[in-house]
């Protein structure tokens, strides 16, 4: 069984969702599709959510019925036999009139949530009933039914496999099974989601749990890039990544992947392949437990990071201190990317702010707190690279742009680097040019 994922822009038109369409054909054996919404489409509902919030009416009809023209316009053009078109738009309107209870009734946190999963609904529903319209066998999977994540950062994928396997029936060596990416279920049996982009991480759990062969995701770009392509000119494919790259890498911000998408198939070794949808042909990126060359492979940036200095005269010789803020940060559930410290003062980063102010106050007794929000940390990444020749240039950039704080030697895969969000984008142009390219770059500095 393989495990094919296409995100948003893969299932944002009717061409692209032909697209899809002969990919799966050209695929053998069975598969379980994973899709996300139509592109836009969770920003959409994130809209209709915040004004269900704030009571502002006109805009959440407007909201509604932009979404609604959206799915019944996709129909008309993706299914041109009359007689099943109605069927399928009698379908749609089905669940926009659940949708229009569900908007409409008391909201809360859970009402937010299954709001939220919408887009998926909408696009499994209309792309299993275009491949029936094309005589296409394929079976729906609510993933409501299975995709029981109680804990977020560590699914049970055990779990998941035992409540998945009853609806994998079909004995066809060619069965497709299609369900929503981006859905889970929490550990109080309550609708959730896997955090925006999720859909990735919905493949290689799926992946995980029914021990594929291989992983698949769909998506707008020809495979994971050596830089951020969105800030970066002439950055280019990589042919091949080992997990703990892509890992490191995702983690620390390239948007094509999901955070967390690789920690559920390491174990496992199942290989996952990055393909772009609209030029299938192409190699794409393999990411799997191979190592195929050493050194400095990508550049990537996670924003958002806020970074947190305790200064202390008590720090000084004292065993134990270390400890004792840590143990802070653990009762507060807030988890820590990058840590330096002096003879007096130790400076550490997080990315969730929501307990913040409970962090600061329980820190105060541990000396002078200073706060820092609006920071980026970049993240350098390959295999051995802190033994390549190369890295050496990376410090020239020190010479360039103020870096807060810097981490190197924590592995020999990567070098991480704070700066303030504003010198990002001149920080991955720099590096880029320093490390990957000969020839210079326009770049613009801004302090
Ligand atoms: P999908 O909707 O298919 O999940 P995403 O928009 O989430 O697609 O991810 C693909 C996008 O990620 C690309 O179009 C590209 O702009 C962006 N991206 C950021 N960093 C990288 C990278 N290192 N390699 C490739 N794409 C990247
Ligand atoms: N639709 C969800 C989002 O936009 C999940 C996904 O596309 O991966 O975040
Ligand atoms: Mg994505």
């Amino acid at each position: 069984m393989k495990v094919l994922k296409f995100g948003g822009t893969s299932v944002g038109s009717s061409n692209s969702i032909k697209n899809v369409k002969s990919i799966i054909q050209s695929i053998d054996g069975q598969k379980i599709i994973v899709l996300s919404a139509m592109s836009g489409v969770t920003n959409l509902l994130v809209e209709i959510s915040d004004n269900i919030h704030l009571g502002n009416q006109t805009d959440l009809i407007r909201l509604e019925e932009s979404l609604k023209n959206k799915h019944l316009e996709l129909v008309e053009t993706l299914i041109p036999q009359s007689e099943i078109r109605s069927v399928v738009l009698q379908g749609l309107e089905k669940l926009f009139a659940e949708f229009h209870l569900l908007i409409h009734g008391e909201f809360s946190e859970n009402s937010a949530n299954q709001i939220l999963i919408f887009g998926e609904t909408l696009s499994t529903y209309i792309f299993n009933e275009y491949l029936r319209s094309c005589n296409i066998a394929s079976i729906l999977l609510n993933a409501k039914k299975f995709m029981f994540v109680g804990n977020l950062e560590n699914p049970d994928t055990a779990k998941i496999n035992q409540h998945l396997q009853p609806f994998l029936k079909n004995i066809s060596e060619d069965a497709i099974y299609i369900t929503q990416g981006f859905v889970r279920i929490d550990k109080f049996n309550r609708i959730s989601t896997l955090k925006r982009g999720g859909s990735d991480y919905t493949a290689t759990i799926i992946g995980a749990a029914i021990d594929a062969e291989e992983v698949q995701i769909w998506t707008d770009i020809d495979g994971f890039h050596n830089n951020d392509p969105r800030y970066v000119a002439n950055t280019h494919p990589l042919s091949n990544l080992s997990f703990e790259e892509a890992a490191e890498l995702a983690y620390f911000g390239a948007k094509i992947l999901h955070p967390q998408t690789i920690s559920p198939v390491i174990e496992k070794h199942i290989p996952i392949y990055l393909k772009n949808t609209f030029t299938p042909e192409l190699h794409g990126t393999k990411i799997s437990s191979e190592i195929h060359s050493k050194g400095l492979k990508a550049i990537s940036a996670k924003d958002g990071i806020t970074a947190i200095k305790i200064k202390s005269n008590r720090m000084l010789m004292a065993h134990g201190f270390l400890k004792k803020i840590f143990e802070i940060f653990d009762f507060h559930e807030t988890a820590i990317d990058m840590i330096t410290t002096s003879e007096i003062a130790i400076s550490l980063t997080i990315d969730d702010t929501k307990n913040l102010d409970l962090i600061l106050n329980d820190l105060e007794e541990f000396g002078e707190i200073t706060v820092e929000m609006e920071h980026s940390i970049i993240c350098i990444v390959g295999e051995g690279l802190i033994e390549d020749a190369n890295t050496y240039k990376l410090f020239e950039i020190l010479n360039e742009i103020p870096v807060r704080m810097i981490s190197y030697g924590g592995s020999l895969n990567n070098v991480s680097i704070l700066v303030a969000s504003e010198n990002k984008v001149f920080a991955l142009k720099a590096l880029h040019q320093k490390l990957f390219s000969s020839k210079p770059v326009a770049i613009g500095l801004k302090f």
